[in-house]
């Protein structure tokens, strides 16, 4: 086993307006035990609209659980209608920034370089990118998988400081299994985890690469998390539509009871 500590979160997506949001949050902390939160990190990115209430119920209820947004701006302020900043994100003590998910470089048109800025706008303010990479299946079944993720990689981490392993969560999303029902198999997942690994190492030296966190996300379900987070490579989940369940995200989150 690893001594790097796993960490499993939630992407709501543009699910749950903020009432519902606290009770997903009550629930889910009513699901848990103690010992779940032992030696993991357990984080819930809902909407930003949420992020001041479930600020707020963590603080007052102490609960062990860690706030993280789902995207952000590159700018620390400006003309930029309707966009947040990571200077706001902070002061709702949010600690990851979801950047590069599949959804927005394919809906949004974001570019690694365009994910490659907002990293480093969320590094410079102390808080942590989580890093989204993934093939489409087209590209795994033409045999690039492996390419087209290192290249993601590299032009995602464009500028970015990892003197610290801590500084930046991977998080690899075959993009054919977000959403779908479909998972990569553990062998699939755990295979680009470790190339992923081998990648970062080439780019901060295989010390720290062995220290970061990679997670797996792509219909993670109660059902398949045991097996992922089996694999030496994988160290969490981001998990989309079962973290909407507070039974599911708990099972999941409890897998090791
Ligand atoms: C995601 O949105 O990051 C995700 C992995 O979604 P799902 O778990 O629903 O596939």
């Amino acid at each position: 086993m690893s001594d790097r500590t796993p960490i499993i979160a939630g992407n709501w997506k543009m699910h749950r307006d903020h009432l519902e949001a606290i009770q997903l949050v009550q629930k889910l902390a009513y699901h848990l035990n103690e010992v779940d939160y032992e030696g993991q990190e357990v984080v819930v990115c809902p909407p930003f609209v949420a992020l001041r209430s479930i600020q707020t119920l963590i603080q007052s209820d102490k609960l062990p659980i860690g706030l993280g947004a789902q995207n952000c701006h590159p700018e620390d302020e400006g003309a930029f209608t309707g966009e947040i900043s990571v200077p706001m994100l902070a002061r709702l003590d949010v600690s990851y920034v979801i950047c590069g998910h599949s959804e927005r470089r394919a809906l949004f048109g974001e570019t690694d370089a365009d994910v490659a800025a907002k990293a480093r706008a969320v590094q410079r303010h102390g808080l942590r990118p989580v890093l989204c990479v993934g093939e489409v299946k087209e590209e795994r079944e033409a045999g690039r998988a492996v390419e087209v993720v290192v290249s993601q990689l590299r032009g995602s981490l464009d500028g970015l400081t990892i003197d610290d392993p801590d500084a930046l969560v991977i998080a690899y999303e075959p993009v054919w299994a977000i959403g779908t029902g479909l998972t990569a198999t553990p062998d699939d997942a755990q295979e680009m985890c470790a190339t992923i690994r081998a990648e970062l190492g080439e780019r901060v030296g295989s010390q720290i690469a062995a220290a970061m966190r990679i997670q797996y996300g792509g219909s993670v379900k109660p059902g398949n998390i045991r097996q992922l987070m089996a694999q030496p490579d994988i160290d969490g989940a981001l998990v989309g539509g079962a973290s909407l369940s507070s039974e599911d995200f708990a099972l999941i989150v409890g897998h090791r009871r």
